[in-house]
């Protein structure tokens, strides 16, 4: 199905979906039609001091979570009642987006962070108006550098041989064949071990994909190796840039079942920028919340959460909840979700009385990334939109992905400016966390091997170094610990952990479904769901 079609299969209007989410020991269930959803019941507001803000939901954390739960909660109408409002979502910085979020300085967009909007991930076809996006696409496949060693037919080594190759997706561009079995990336075997793995990414959906080998989810290493025989060769030139450059960590800390769910979606979908940055898909969200009646509190953080045994209200309406952020504000309310980050969760929740025992909770290991970005006035070494990735392994130098996101989408630069976003593991971002110079030179000399012909002399001395971000947190682990993000359709947000939250508080995030932007509107959805059951329950009594 070509992406128009799938786009239309999802719109909005379309969309009929029976859905069942278990909290804790309730269970809420229905079926939806658009528009006919049930919402929380349009309470009367109260006010208990006069500066005080009540509402029946508060949403804490502005990311992607949080602001399609936001949308999901009010989706039924406006809820805004003068100083009160049915949803009111509360995100501690400036700006929305969390995670998904970009600086715009001097007429450059700077994500923070490299990222790529993965167009047939199916949260984000249901969520978001993708014409707005003005999205511009990565083409398939991808460049690679490769560093071999350069042997004579007598065995005398005769230094590093660096080229340029490229891996082609026949699939999606069927005039590139010939590129794809010609490609020098991997072995000739490898090309026949690619048949068994897009077999398996076509002709299995999403859910089949998480589900069908449920026992056996192994490393994302293990399952190359073994699985699909891939080269040594073709896992350190394709497998291991690609895959490191959207999870942060070794293939050997990566999910088998995450490997194939973002090998289908790159399969089936292109990779595209929103025109605006990153930031644009959290804006989106944020203004189609807004436009449903969410009070939309930026510049708002949370410090305390309290949870009363009583009602303190005494009105017959019950609000539960008192949040008091740093800025002073006190807003009472009935539910809670909780859509921060999982390790500011934890902290946050472990405040609440009775739920102290998360304080002492072991914690998920958490990934970080780094990303430089370079801008210059001289000549684009590559003016294709593609990928280009690292192919020449550990120690070949700290660039592990480079992409020119002016020539992907021209907002990304003001006009006459080209700017070069470089991924760089965290080993080499902790390595000269003190040596920005050093981690700069280095960059420089690398990039300037990979185009020694037209570039090397801008690169050195033309390029300039604009931003640099060293992101701690950027995802939670997703294979092992004790809550890895690797979870198809979600946790149940009555839960953190095992640890069971009090009636009316739920958690979303990442870290209750998949590591990925799919993942945060997926637990964000059911969180949601959840908590409008819970409105509909306390209300009626
Ligand atoms: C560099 C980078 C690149 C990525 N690339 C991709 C990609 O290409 N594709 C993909 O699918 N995924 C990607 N991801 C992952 C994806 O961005 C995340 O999984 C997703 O954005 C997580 O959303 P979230 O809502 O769960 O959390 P967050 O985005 O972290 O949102 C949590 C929010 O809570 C707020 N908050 C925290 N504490 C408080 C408080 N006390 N009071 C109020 N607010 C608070 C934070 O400010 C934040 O806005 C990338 C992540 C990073 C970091």
């Amino acid at each position: 199905m070509n992406l128009s079609l799938w786009c239309l299969a999802f719109s909005p209007r379309s969309i009929s979906i029976s859905r069942s989410i278990s909290c804790s020991n309730h269970v809420f269930s229905y079926s939806r039609r658009s528009g006919t959803r049930p919402r929380p019941r349009q309470l009367k507001a109260s006010k208990s001091k006069s500066d005080d803000v009540s509402a029946d939901l508060v949403i804490i954390g502005g990311g992607i979570s949080g602001l399609s739960a936001a949308i999901e909660a009010s989706s039924g109408g406006k809820a805004v009642n003068h100083d009160s409002s049915s949803v009111v979502l509360l995100e501690s910085q400036p700006s929305p987006g969390g995670r998904v979020s970009s600086d715009i300085i001097n007429g450059f967009i700077f994500d923070r962070g490299y990222a790529v909007f993965v167009e047939n991930y199916p949260q984000s076809q249901r969520l978001l108006d993708y014409s707005l996006l003005e999205l511009k696409k990565y083409d398939p496949g991808a460049l690679i550098h490769q560093e071999q060693s350069n042997r004579n037919i007598n065995g005398n080594d005769n230094g590093i041989k660096r080229q340029m190759a490229r891996i082609a997706d026949p699939l999606r561009q069927p005039l590139r064949i010939m590129d794809a079995i010609t490609s020098t990336v991997g072995t000739p075997m490898d090309k026949l071990r690619l048949i068994p793995l897009f077999y398996k990414v076509k002709t299995n959906s999403v859910t089949q994909l998480f589900s069908n080998d449920k026992e056996q989810e192994i490393s994302t290493l293990s399952c190359l190796k073994e699985t699909y025989h891939f080269s040594d060769k073709m896992i350190q030139e394709f497998f291991e840039p690609f895959l490191t450059g959207i999870y942060f960590c070794p293939l050997q800390e990566q999910s088998s079942h995450m490997f194939h769910f973002v090998f289908k979606m790159f399969a089936e979908g292109a990779a595209s920028l929103p025109t605006g940055g990153m930031q644009a898909v959290s804006n989106q969200l944020m203004d189609n919340a807004k436009g449903q009646g969410v009070d939309v509190k930026l510049s708002h953080a949370v410090k305390n959460i309290q949870c009363h045994e009583e009602s303190n209200d005494n009105d017959s309406v019950s609000y539960r909840y008192t949040i008091d952020t740093e800025q002073g504000a006190t807003i009472h309310c009935k539910s809670i979700i909780c859509a921060t980050e999982g390790v500011q969760a934890q902290k946050l929740l472990s405040k609440i009385k009775g739920l102290e025992s998360l304080n002492n909770m072991e914690k998920q290991p958490q990934r970080s990334v780094g990303c430089m970005y370079y801008s210059f006035q001289t000549e684009t070494p590559v003016k294709e939109p593609i990928l280009i990735l690292n192919g020449g392994g550990e120690g070949s130098g700290p660039a592990l992905t480079v992409s020119f996101l002016h020539i992907i989408n021209d907002s990304y630069a003001p006009k006459g400016s080209g700017l070069c976003s470089i991924a760089i593991p965290s080993k080499y971002m902790h390595k000269y966390k003190d040596q920005q110079k050093k981690l700069d030179m280095m960059v420089r000399d690398q990039l300037s091997d990979w185009w020694p012909d037209c570039s090397s002399e801008d690169i050195q001395h033309h390029w300039k170094l604009e931003k640099v971000y060293d992101i701690q947190q950027a995802q939670p682990g997703q294979f092992q610990g004790v809550q890895p993000a690797n979870v198809h359709g979600g946790r149940d947000p009555s839960l953190f952990g095992e640890v069971s939250l009090p009636d009316g508080l739920f958690v979303c995030g990442d870290y209750m479904a998949t590591a990925t932007l799919n993942g945060a509107i997926e637990s964000g959805l059911n969180a949601a769901r959840c908590a409008v059951g819970y409105l509909e329950k306390v209300t009626v009594r």
